[in-house]
Formats: structure tokens, C-alpha cells, sequence
């Protein structure tokens, strides 16, 4: 069975500090069932995670820390000179976060909920997730404000942060592909007549 077409689904995607995370809490806050495409990432290439063995065997214990998590700044570094290499890292990982995604979309906690929201923060760049979905959902604001927040929240140096957006999709791209979109460029307190709009709709259209 396809993933997300059994259940009416949101894919929420954004660029780096567009306020995914943020949106996507709100919409939990109203009922929506949320499943982070990125955290379950992050526990697949942590200490014990199922992409471990894999990473090991093909990349060696180099790129794994004494805990024996994904040395993950080591890995950014080698995949962003080695395309290769990049692609070889997603087919591992990409199968199994497939799988973890699609066991998190059936517990009894998703199964409950009036929809289900993936967060994927690559999800315009990837065409498996856009035809898995039933809306695409973007979170956006200027490049500007991206930078900012990105800078001060984890403190990295400007250059670094607009080389992360320069790898990824185009504001302009991510609109494209978007069947709705959230305003993030003022405060939080505009989001909520956004979320409250869009989570009326959704609670629709998943009944129908
Ligand atoms: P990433 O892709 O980097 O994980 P994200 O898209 O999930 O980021 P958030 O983590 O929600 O984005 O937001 C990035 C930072 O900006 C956070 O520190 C968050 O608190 C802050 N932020 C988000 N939206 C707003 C807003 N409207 N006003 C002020 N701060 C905001």
C-alpha cells in the first residue's frame, strides 16, 4: 500500500529555520497526527539506529563517533565534495525511513488523529514524496529572514548557512510545488489564523 494514501496527508516542507517545526506543532496542537521525516533520520544514524550497520559496512568506522552514532559534520563534509558518496548514503537511508515513516503513519496515536502531517524538509526535491502525499503544504518567508533565524539559533557563520540553502530547492520552486502556504515572515502570533484556516480545510477534505 502507498504510504499516505490510505489516510488524508499533508506534506509540509520549507527551507532551512522557515518555521517547519513551529507550524507543525501548531497543527498538532489542533489534532493532526505529526511525523518528522528528520527525526526519524536522526534516530535511524544514532547509537544502535538500523542505518548503522550499513554506514559501517560501507563507509567504515571513520565515519561513525566513539558512541558509534553517524559522525554527522564528518559526513556533510565527504558527501558535499563526493556526489557519489551523497547517493550512496541515501540509498541507505532513504529505504528505511520509508519504513519507520510508514510504521509511524499506523500506530494507534496517527490512527486517531483527523490527518496526518509528514514533515519533510526535502520534500520538493524529492518526486517519491510529493506523489505520496495528498496536499504539499509550505512554510515561507524571505531569504532573509531564514538567514537570521537560522544564525541565531545554532549560531553558525553566514556563509555556512546560505551554502545549506544553496543546495536546497529555490523559494520559487518550493511555491511552485505548494498547494497551500503559510506566511512565516512576521511573528508567531500571525500563524495562528493561517493554521486555524488550513486546519479547518484539512479536517474537511480527510472526511470526505
Ligand atoms: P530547520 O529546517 O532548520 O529544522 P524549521 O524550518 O523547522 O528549521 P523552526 O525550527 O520552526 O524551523 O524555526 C527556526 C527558528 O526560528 C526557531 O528558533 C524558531 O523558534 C524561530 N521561529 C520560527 N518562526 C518564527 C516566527 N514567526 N517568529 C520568530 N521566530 C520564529
Amino acid at each position: 500500500m502507498e504510504l499516505g494514501k490510505r489516510r488524508f496527508s499533508i506534506g509540509l516542507t520549507g527551507g532551512i529555520g522557515s518555521g517547519k517545526t513551529t507550524v507543525a506543532n501548531m497543527f498538532a496542537e489542533r489534532g493532526a497526527a505529526l511525523i518528522d521525516t528528520d527525526l526519524i533520520a536522526h534516530q535511524l544514524t544514532a547509537p544502535g539506529g538500523g542505518a548503522i550497520p550499513e554506514i559501517h559496512a560501507q563507509f567504515g568506522a571513520a565515519f561513525l563517533t566513539a558512541e558509534g552514532a553517524l559522525d554527522r559534520s564528518r559526513m556533510r563534509q565527504f558527501v558535499f565534495s563526493d556526489p557519489q558518496a551523497k547517493s550512496r548514503l541515501e540509498a541507505i537511508l532513504h529505504p528505511l525511513i520509508r519504513i519507520e515513516t510508514e510504521r509511524a503513519a499506523d500506530t494507534a496515536h496517527a490512527a486517531q488523529a483527523a490527518y496526518l502531517i509528514f514533515v519533510v524538509p526535502l520534500l520538493v526535491e524529492s518526486s517519491g514524496w510529493k506523489a505520496r502525499v495528498s496536499r504539499v503544504l509550505v512554510v515561507d518567508c524571505s531569504e532573509e529572514t531564514q538567514v537570521r533565524r537560522v544564525i541565531s539559533r545554532s549560531g553558525l557563520p553566514e556563509p555556512q548557512v546560505r551554502a545549506i540553502m544553496a543546495a536546497q530547492a529555490t523559494r520559487a520552486q518550493r511555491l511552485a510545488a505548494a498547494d497551500d502556504v503559510i506566511d512565516n515572515d512576521r511573528d508567531t502570533a500571525a500563524l495562528e489564523p493561517q493554521v486555524d484556516k488550513l486546519h479547518l480545510l484539512y479536517s474537511r477534505l480527510a472526511r470526505e
